[in-house]
């Protein structure tokens, strides 16, 4: 997922939030204790973010048949799990995770009712269901229905679309919100695969991050199917007036009927982007690369639901400039989605290697100035978020301080008159962000030369510097020309 704020509206900010409460779901994790005798290798890793005993019995398989009632803003139906018990586990039920669902009725394989209990309540990680499964049971099926709070639902009226004429709906299971509109194993180690039918109004159409099958629209009702296993938090769907316009042989994008046209022209290298990302990472895995672009209320830039990544629809900025969104959540296509962390503990992980990767595709469309300049740039929303953040971080802070300081250091060793040499520069001086030109200040006002920036900005041009602090030289291409 993308979450970045500097390019972004305030309204967007919010995901920072979740940013830092990442870092704080990163301070607890637990391992269980190994048995006397049991190999290291065998110890399991709780994910302290789930009730459920994947190393018990895992879920593999999901039948989802739902029904998306706008009217009660409630998803309801039928869930059948296929389940794989550990060989030497006996006796434990099959715990999965709700959060606000009802749960109606739960069956076997062969419609025997079967015993099931809902666990005491957390307020933030919701109810444990335990369901009481015979030894030779391998597959239960669950009838409930969503929510009023369901938080990972969120229920859009027509005026808060861009046609603003229908009502649209959409999922949003990261990080832990999997639970609130359906039972799972919701930890990020449990992957499975899925089919699912999903009933929708008959003037909306509905996608998931999944294949929709061949004829897979009959009447109200869409049919698909994820034959790579996936972890609960990348279920996702969206159900809405949704148009499709093909960008390439396995790329094209969904959006509402007023903003299809701009967004087919915003993300139409898609194609491209996918080809180079699969010189550097190897081949694509997972068929198709479409996106699905947003109504304004989508809180963050991207999700990387495979196959369909959720974009905001600020990212259709008319020139292409926030194309790096659509480089991030491709790049989970490898980093995230094929592999990931273990628990949620760890979603840093995820998202670390994926930013390293969304690096190496724009360096390789762009050259690696652009790269260093999204670098710097990031690095210097980093230190800003590091800033707003309690005393508990403070050893993260220094941490990223001895950091530059090194990296600035290093930098006026190659360029003993640029910006970076912070000891050299008289007191009152300014320094351009892109090459080494320093400035006096005047009064409060600074005299900014022309062609030179104080700000963070992408450097267009720079009149009297071809190389920037970093020592690369400037060459940063339009976004438009870039990519054509
Ligand atoms: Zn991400």
């Amino acid at each position: 997922m993308s979450m970045r704020r500097r390019m972004i509206p305030a309204a967007l900010r919010l995901p920072c939030a979740v940013a830092t409460a990442i870092l704080l779901l990163s301070a607890c994790t637990a391992e269980e204790p190994g048995r006397s005798g049991v190999s290291k290798a065998r110890r399991v890793t709780r994910d302290l973010h789930s009730f459920s005993r994947p190393d018990q019995i895992r879920v593999t398989h999901a039948v989802l048949d739902w029904t998306v009632d706008f009217d009660a803003r409630q998803v309801r139906g039928s869930l059948t799990w296929n389940v794989k018990r550990a060989p030497d586990v006996e006796g434990e039920p099959l715990v999965l995770d709700t959060k606000g669902l009802t749960i109606e009725s739960v069956v076997s394989g062969t419609g025997r009712p079967l015993t099931f209990e809902l666990g005491t309540t957390d307020d933030l990680l919701g109810t444990p269901l335990l369901i009481a499964m015979d030894p030779g049971d391998d597959e239960v099926t669950i009838v409930y229905h969503t929510g009023p709070q369901a938080s990972a639902l969120q229920w859009l009226t027509p005026e808060q679309t861009a046609g603003r004429k229908h009502p649209f709906v959409y999922s949003y299971g990261s990080a832990i919100g999997a639970r609130t509109f359906w039972p799972c194993q919701d930890s990020p180690a449990v992957r499975f695969t899925y089919e699912a039918e999903l009933t929708v109004p008959s003037d909306l159409t509905a996608v998931m991050a999944a294949e929709m099958l061949p004829g897979g629209r009959a009447g109200t009702r869409f049919r698909f199917r994820m034959p790579q296993p996936i972890p609960s938090y990348l279920v996702a769907f969206a159900v809405g007036d949704l148009r499709f316009r093909e960008l390439g042989p396995r790329t094209g994008v969904y959006a509402e009927p007023p903003v299809l046209d701009a967004a087919a022209f915003e993300f139409a290298d898609a194609e491209a982007m996918l080809e180079t990302a699969e010189r550097l990472y190897g081949p694509y895995r997972w068929d198709r690369y479409d996106v699905l672009v947003m109504p304004p209320s989508f809180p963050i830039f991207g999700m990387e639901n495979p196959r369909l990544t959720f974009v905001h629809p600020a990212t259709v900025a008319g020139d292409r400039s926030l194309i790096f969104v659509l480089a991030h959540e491709l790049a989970h296509s490898w980093s995230g989605n094929l592999v990931n962390q273990a628990t949620w503990s760890d979603l840093w992980l995820n998202e670390g290697v994926t930013v390293y990767i969304e690096r190496r595709i724009l360096e390789s469309l762009y050259g690696r100035a652009f790269a260093d300049m999204e670098a710097v740039k990031w690095h210097q929303v980093l230190m800003q978020d590091l800033a707003t953040l309690d005393d508990g971080f403070t050893a993260l802070r220094n941490v990223m301080r001895a950091r530059r300081l090194r990296r600035s250091r290093a930098a006026t060793r190659a360029h003993p008159k640029s910006r970076e040499g912070s000891g050299r520069l008289r007191s009152g001086s300014r320094r351009c962000v892109h090459c080494p030109t320093t400035f006096r200040r005047h009064g409060s006002r600074s005299s900014t030369p022309r062609g030179h920036s104080r700000t963070p900005v992408i450097p267009r041009s720079c009149s009297s510097g071809s190389r920037c602090a970093f020592g690369a030289a400037i060459a940063v291409p339009t976004m438009r020309s870039g990519l054509s």
